[in-house]
């Protein structure tokens, strides 16, 4: 479907859970968040019909994400009923990787094959920093899992302050450059203050361009990650929330001071 600004609409970003096991200081609070309460949080099933909704209406990209994916329950499960529904050409997720060591062969093995890893530092004493509770090691190791079991491609997800040129950006490039993964380097976004920029080495950011839906773990669409408006599935019905959204995409983002990254999935 194309909005009014004829640009394709095709890729829907599903976050699954608004929980997480880290609490980075640029997008959750450290004493956690209020969470949606889980008898709100949709069903498997429900995730499903609307992914299979979407794929009708022309979407062919799909990608989970949170809060953290792999923290919410059965996720391998959910992973194995999204790829196995027709249509979509690009499947994937992105996860912050603490628990990607346990879950790389699984998550590959259900029919993922694509998959984004959120790394902003090589330093531990700086990676704990920013998460406040995480720790490097396992990222690295859980990465080296997802290379040896065949993700491709990999793509490491790094914010920065302004530009890949930081010496913390330098050093997971060549990291990535190391192992075959790619970097993506993410300016550091402000949905308060409608502060955001272009993705190097990926597509987010670009008004233009943006062929993106969103949909929060409680069933809402939502059609700009800067704007606060959304179309819940459960009261509208899915296609008809779906077609709002699309008709109401903005042309460009200006400011959310009611969603944060961790519920609409950044
Ligand atoms: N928990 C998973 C993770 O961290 O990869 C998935 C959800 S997270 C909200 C998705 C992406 O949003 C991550 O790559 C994260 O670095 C990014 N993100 C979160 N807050 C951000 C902010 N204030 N500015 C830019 N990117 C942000
Ligand atoms: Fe959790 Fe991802 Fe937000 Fe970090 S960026 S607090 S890992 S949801």
């Amino acid at each position: 479907m194309f909005d009014q600004f004829n640009r394709r609409i095709n890729y829907l970003r599903i976050s699954v859970t608004d929980r997480c096991n880290l609490r980075c200081v640029y997008c959750m609070p450290e004493d956690g968040i209020e969470q949606i309460p889980h008898n709100q949080i949709l069903t498997f099933e429900e995730i499903v019909e609307i992914t299979k909704l979407a794929v009708k209406n022309g979407f062919e990209k799909v990608r989970i994400t949170g809060g953290e994916p792999l923290v919410r329950k059965g996720i391998v499960d959910l992973v194995k009923m999204i790829a196995s529904i027709d249509g979509i050409m690009d499947f994937g997720m992105t996860t912050n990787g603490v628990l990607l060591k346990p879950f790389a062969k699984p998550l590959f093995d259900a029919g993922l094959k694509r998959i984004n890893v959120s790394l902003d530092t090589l330093d531990p004493g700086k990676y704990k920093a920013t998460t406040r509770i995480g720790n490097l090691s396992d990222v690295l190791e859980g990465l080296e899992e997802a290379k040896r079991v065949g993700f491709k491609p990999i793509k490491l997800n790094c914010v920065v302050e302004q530009s890949s040129a930081e010496p913390d950006a330098q050093a997971v490039k060549s990291y990535a450059d190391e192992n075959g993964f790619i970097a993506r380097f993410i300016p550091k976004m402000n949905l308060d203050d409608g502060i955001f920029g272009v993705v190097e080495g990926g597509e987010g950011g670009n008004c233009a361009t943006c062929n993106r839906l969103r949909l929060t773990a409680n069933g809402v669409i939502k059609p700009c990650l800067f704007s606060e408006s959304g179309y819940n599935v459960r009261d509208l019905g899915i296609e008809k929330a779906i077609e709002m959204a699309i008709k109401n995409k903005p042309a460009c983002g200006v400011a959310n001071r009611t969603g944060e990254f961790y519920n609409i999935g950044g």
